[in-house]
């Protein structure tokens, strides 16, 4: 059986007296370039988690990368290093001390990322934000009806929240950090005010009205 598929598979194939070369299979040209080898791999990983993550240019690229991983459940958590057989104690998250720590446990469960959640759509004058998923969660910001900018600004708060969170978390794990609903929150208004600024067209943000709210 196995003779006959590698004999239909060569059936195929065809041979020329010529040098082997290397040919670009991509999009716009057969000229290889970075930017369409990035659009690739970021259309299959969106085919494959079917969750696809509008890309904001307002936040750092090491905060969409964090998230783009979280919207695939690729971030590693307790959960996914002890599945990797990486020795890493208990799986209990170490914010709570109650759930599992996975990546919707940490960003959306979490008793410590529920208070982050409630004093941000506090701040943000909008619904709770609630979601049971990450790809959930990184929608939230669709169901809110706001103008277009307002929208982007949102969103950019809410990718800036996870990026936090998880910041908490690592300084929590790695540097036995004091959890802090208030710091944290503070870090969060600073932080997405300091990008938003100098990352979108929105130049004239007044910090004053950004702390009061920033919608
Ligand atoms: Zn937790």
């Amino acid at each position: 059986m196995e003779l006959q598929d590698c004999l239909r598979m060569l059936n195929n194939c065809y041979t020329q007296d010529k040098e082997d070369k290397w040919k670009w299979l991509g999009k716009s040209s057969e000229a290889f370039s970075v930017s369409d080898m990035k659009d690739l791999l970021f259309d299959a990983s969106n085919q494959v988690t079917n969750n696809p993550l509008n890309w904001s240019k307002w936040v750092p690229k090491k905060v969409m990368i964090f998230v783009w991983q979280a919207n695939q459940n690729r971030i590693p958590t307790k959960m996914e290093l002890s599945k990797r057989n990486v020795n890493v104690g208990s799986a209990i998250c170490s914010l709570c001390s109650e759930g599992e720590e996975s990546c919707d446990h940490l960003l959306n469960e979490c008793a410590f990322a529920a208070h982050i959640w409630s004093a941000v759509s506090s701040w943000c004058k909008v619904s709770p934000i609630y979601a049971f998923s990450v790809p959930e969660l990184l929608n939230v910001y669709k169901n809110v009806n706001l103008p277009k900018i307002k929208g982007n600004i949102f969103y950019g708060i809410i990718l800036t929240t996870c990026w936090i969170i998880w910041k908490t978390r690592n300084e929590c794990v790695f540097s036995s950090g004091i959890l802090n609903v208030t710091k944290a929150v503070e870090e969060i208004k600073s932080c997405s005010f300091l990008w938003i600024k100098n990352r979108s067209p929105c130049k004239d943000l007044v910090w004053k009205e950004w702390t009061k709210c920033p919608l």
